[in-house]
């Protein structure tokens, strides 16, 4: 069961007794999906702990997961200010919330593909592994690749020892920017070894316990 509760019958229900039920990654905040829930299935939300909905297409309780296998375990749910909708901050087994086998149902814009937007060092990794995969001549980050761990590990080198003296001269725009370059190459050296963000995520969440 969840170990947090909520005042089931403070939810603003809609006329037809549903309310809104948002699901958002834990770890790195990404809008997975949305879909209703009624007061039984946010019931068995808190007592299962995994994510149940009411499905309007099929009216009936809709364990998520069930048939794919991608059920939600909800870390924590939140309402919002008028209580007419609902907040999930789940951890999506198989990382696949939509049927389409998209990771997030919200992954239509302009008529094509992309996944929604997640924190910033996530957003940056991304933008890391596109250089990776399409090289171009002018980036600074493709260069690094070309220069493989010599050039990356070098730099990495070089800005934790920035990052100690930044730290020393207790400069907060220098940390700041030190920091920022140090975390940059080390996301370029998890791409280069093909680590994804997502397992320093897992990690620094198992610290939480
Ligand atoms: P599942 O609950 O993942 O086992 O999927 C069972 C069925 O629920 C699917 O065949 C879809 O019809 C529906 N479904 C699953 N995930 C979603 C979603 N994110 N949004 C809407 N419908 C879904
Ligand atoms: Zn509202
Ligand atoms: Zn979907
Ligand atoms: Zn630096």
């Amino acid at each position: 069961p969840l170990k947090q509760s909520i005042p089931l019958d403070d939810i603003a229900y809609n006329e037809k007794g549903l309310v809104a039920a948002i699901a958002q990654d834990h770890l790195d905040g990404t809008v997975l999906m949305m879909a209703w829930m009624n007061k039984e299935s946010l019931q068995k939300t808190l007592d299962t702990g995994e994510a149940w909905y009411w499905s309007r297409s099929r009216q009936e309780l809709w364990h998520k997961g069930a048939t794919s296998g991608h059920i939600q375990k909800v870390k924590a749910i939140r309402y919002d200010c008028d209580s007419d909708a609902l907040l999930l901050t789940i951890e999506q087994i198989g990382d696949i919330a939509c049927h389409t086998g998209e990771r997030s149902c919200f992954h239509q814009i302009d008529h094509s593909k992309s996944a929604p937007p997640a924190d910033t060092l996530t957003e940056l990794y991304k933008v890391i592994c596109d250089r990776k995969n399409n090289p171009t001549e002018k980036s600074y980050t493709c260069s690094l690749f070309q220069g493989g761990d010599n050039k990356i590990l070098k730099k990495i080198g070089e800005e934790t020892a920035e990052v100690v003296m930044a730290f020393k001269d207790d400069n907060p725009t220098e940390i700041a920017g030190e920091v920022s370059d140090l975390l940059y190459h080390t996301l370029v050296a998890l791409a280069h070894h093909n680590v994804d963000i997502r397992e320093v995520y897992k990690k620094l969440d198992e610290r939480k316990k």
